[in-house]
């Protein structure tokens, strides 16, 4: 089994329609010929849509959010069994717009990872600084507080996303050099926190495909998170190929 993953963060893009014909042109591709996993992650509205396309296919489907109880006067919100009655296996969560759009905080992220843990379904815990946070050498405290706050008492199975915030988005992807040391960094922060090595380290924040082979190959990238470039089929194609 893999342990190199390629996800793709719809975000608020494609209906069910459109998504749809993203797989199917995927779908119409060699997807024997990368080593990684391929997650899509749609919106909520189309996750039954997309599972039920990719179930002949060796693509997954992830969802891009979850709420930490299991029911209750929640207006707009999405549950643990919601989720589950889709057939999604993964659920993005702490992403920089939940964080920096939707002010979620680290003690809700922890909560939701215990939330997706505990019914089966693999986090991809995002964690990452903001350009001011980069500019005044705060990054590995920064990192070391969301893994911290994310990670605590978590067992189970998760994948990790470092994503600089000022690299999404932005067509500004950190450089390999940067990427080489942070993920470093945060392999030490995990050794800290007695979390395995296996645990998959991705990188996402302008993913391209003229500087995937690049980032792939430096070392713990363990794959990649994808917004812009997964929304075209030959672009994330390429990049799945990087990997
Ligand atoms: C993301 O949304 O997680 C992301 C990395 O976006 P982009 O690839 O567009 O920077």
């Amino acid at each position: 089994m893999t342990n190199k993953f390629c996800v793709a963060n719809w975000k608020m893009n494609f209906n069910g329609h459109q998504g749809q014909e993203f797989v199917s042109q995927l779908n119409s591709k060699d997807l024997n010929k990368g080593q990684s996993q391929i997650i899509l992650c749609p919106s909520f509205t189309s996750l039954f849509s997309i599972v039920d396309a990719s179930k002949t296919s060796s693509i997954a489907v992830g969802a891009q959010n979850i709420h930490f109880e299991d029911s209750g006067a929640y207006t707009g919100e999405i549950s643990a069994n919601m989720l589950n009655e889709t057939g999604v296996e993964y659920v993005i969560l702490g992403h920089s717009e939940r964080r920096h759009v939707f002010g979620e905080e680290d003690d809700q992220i922890h909560a939701k990872m215990v939330q997706s843990i505990k019914n089966g379904l693999t986090p991809i815990l995002c964690i990452g600084e903001k350009l001011s946070e980069r500019e005044s050498r705060d990054t590995n405290q920064v990192l070391r507080t969301q893994l911290e706050a994310g990670l605590a008492n978590v067992s189970g199975e998760y994948m990790l996303a470092y994503e600089p915030v000022w690299a999404i988005g932005t067509g500004k992807s950190a450089t390999s050099e940067m990427v080489a040391e942070t993920h470093a960094s945060i392999r030490n922060i995990l050794a800290d926190l007695n979390v395995s090595d296996t645990v998959s380290l991705l990188y996402g924040g302008s993913v391209s495909p003229q500087n995937a082979s690049e980032l792939a190959a430096v070392k713990n990238v363990d794959g990649f998170l994808i917004g812009g470039a997964s929304l075209d089929v030959e672009k994330f194609y390429k990049i799945y190929l990087d990997l």
